[in-house]
């Protein structure tokens, strides 16, 4: 098997740089392969943030208006509960409406709430057929004169004229490129988990609430996704864990084994003895009785576990002029910069795959449009990653009030931030697409579109 582009790891970066890809250039071969055997309906929600529906409006206007019209943009009860169950402050009546609709008009693009899972549904299903490939686990790589081969876990090697990693925390492929081991452990444990609204789970049919718990040093969050779906997501310190006996092994979560990364989402249990239900039961004793009835109320298979890894911020300074790829790989998502979850994970993958659409829709399929790529996006996720790590880093205070005032000791002021995250101004791929060089270059010649590349016309034998 060969193609233009393999990418690794079908997780939302990798599906959405699929599809940039695919949108940027007319008969590129981009195929992407996923470890896992399919899809299963897991995970809780996330915001998608004008930063997020502006990748996704550059790539595909469609996709886009698909997204606007199915995140949730009017939450109207918002509350927050200490960890006895007891509310703080009174609940907000403030429309979340009115707030999206106010950066509607400043941006053009509006914003919303939504379930990981349909994102990366929503994204696999406007790729064209047979694009993402099952059930291949990428092992290893080799450099050949015209391109790389890439080996996988009992499948065929597959021939690729350039790779995009886009395989998350523990990705194997940024191994390969650094040896600089897997991310830190930033001693917290998360639970996630959705499943369809349930009369005796004493919550709001729909989604129109958000509730919060903090304090005792446990973060909660249970709110409404679209299609009457409930989600909350748990996460406490490892050392509160352990106290309720459950312990969190990182070693065994983030281990190389001849190059084969064991990744916690997917397998929840995976070295854990207990069930990841059985294990938030536990550390659930210690939350607000609202939380702990949630987690029992779910049906176990429903629940995901994961600790929380991280690349401080400042890491990405080394890449600050080589970029984080190398020669004919970029990565992208997670495994270039992952950040503590409090929402621009996602929204920065999204970016990543508009972004890297670009650059080599205008750049050309070379390495020189993959390192322009890498340098441009490397001080803006720095930022992002410096802000979600105090915002995470900040929340598991004893006292549920100064968990909830965090946002004072952030590097950047809520409103700061904000602009930051709204100059994002990704350009929109070209409607006339470039021929792809280098699937005519493989027969022969070089050919390089007139007006969209620089030289502007060049036929050339190889
Ligand atoms: C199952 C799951 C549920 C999640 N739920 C949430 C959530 O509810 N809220 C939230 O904020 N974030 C969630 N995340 C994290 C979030 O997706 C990421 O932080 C962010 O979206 C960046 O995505 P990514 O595609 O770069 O990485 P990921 O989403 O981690 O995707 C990486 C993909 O690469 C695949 N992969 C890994 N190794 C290999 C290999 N060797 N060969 C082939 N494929 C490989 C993985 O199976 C995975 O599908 C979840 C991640 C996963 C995997």
């Amino acid at each position: 098997m060969s193609v233009d582009i393999a990418v690794v790891g079908g997780g939302p970066s990798g599906l959405f740089a699929a599809l940039g890809l695919i949108r940027a250039f007319e008969g590129l071969t981009v195929k992407v392969y996923e470890r896992a055997q399919s899809y299963r309906e897991c995970g809780a929600g996330i915001t998608l943030d004008v930063n997020g529906m502006k990748a996704l409006r550059a790539v595909d206007e469609e996709l886009y208006a698909k997204f606007q019209s199915t995140v949730v943009t009017d939450v109207s009860q918002m509350q927050s509960f200490d960890q006895h169950g007891e509310p703080i402050g009174d609940r907000s009546t403030v429309s979340m409406k009115t707030i999206i609709d106010n950066i509607k008009q400043k941006t053009g693009v509006g914003m919303g709430m939504i379930g990981w899972f349909d994102i990366q549904q929503m994204i696999f299903d406007a790729l064209p057929e047979g694009t993402v490939e099952f059930g291949h686990a990428f092992t290893d790589l080799a450099e050949e004169a015209d391109g790389l081969s890439l080996t996988f876990e009992n499948k065929p090697p597959v021939k690729a004229k350039y790779m995009v990693g886009a395989d998350g925390y523990f990705s194997p492929v940024r191994e390969i490129l650094h040896h600089d081991g897997p991310p830190e452990f930033t001693d917290t444990v998360m639970w996630r988990a959705r499943f369809p609204w349930k009369p005796d789970s004493g919550l709001p049919k729909g989604p129109d609430f958000v509730h919060s718990f903090s304090g005792g040093r446990l973060q909660g969050l249970v709110y409404g996704l679209p299609g009457d779906v409930v989600c909350w997501i748990l996460s406490a310190p490892v050392d509160l864990c352990e106290a309720q006996g459950v312990e969190y092994d990182q070693a065994q979560h983030s281990r190389s084994k001849q190059r084969r990364q064991i990744s916690s989402y997917q397998n929840a249990d995976e070295g854990q003895g207990l069930s990841a239900h059985t294990r938030c039961l536990k550390v659930a004793e210690i939350a607000a009785p609202q939380m702990q009835e949630l987690v029992k109320l779910t049906d176990p298979g429903a629940i995901i576990e994961h600790g929380l890894f991280v690349r401080q911020a400042g890491e990405l300074d080394k890449y600050a002029e080589t970029g984080w790829g190398k020669g004919r790989i970029t990565l992208i998502g997670d495994a270039a910069h992952p950040m503590r979850p409090t929402g621009q994970g996602m929204n920065t993958a999204l970016e990543d795959g508009a972004v890297l659409a670009w650059h080599l829709q205008h750049g050309g399929l070379c390495e020189e449009a993959m390192r322009a790529f890498e340098r441009e996006r490397i001080p803006r996720v720095k930022s992002m990653a410096e802000q979600e790590y105090a915002r995470g880093a900040t929340a598991y205070k004893e006292d549920a009030r100064a968990a909830l005032d965090r946002v004072k000791t952030l590097p950047m002021s809520e409103q700061d931030f904000s602009d930051f995250n709204l100059s994002f101004h990704p350009s929109t791929l070209m409607d006339s697409w470039p021929t792809v060089i280098e699937l005519t270059f493989w027969r022969g010649f070089v050919v390089v579109a007139p007006t969209l590349f620089d030289p502007p016309l060049a036929f050339a034998a190889a």
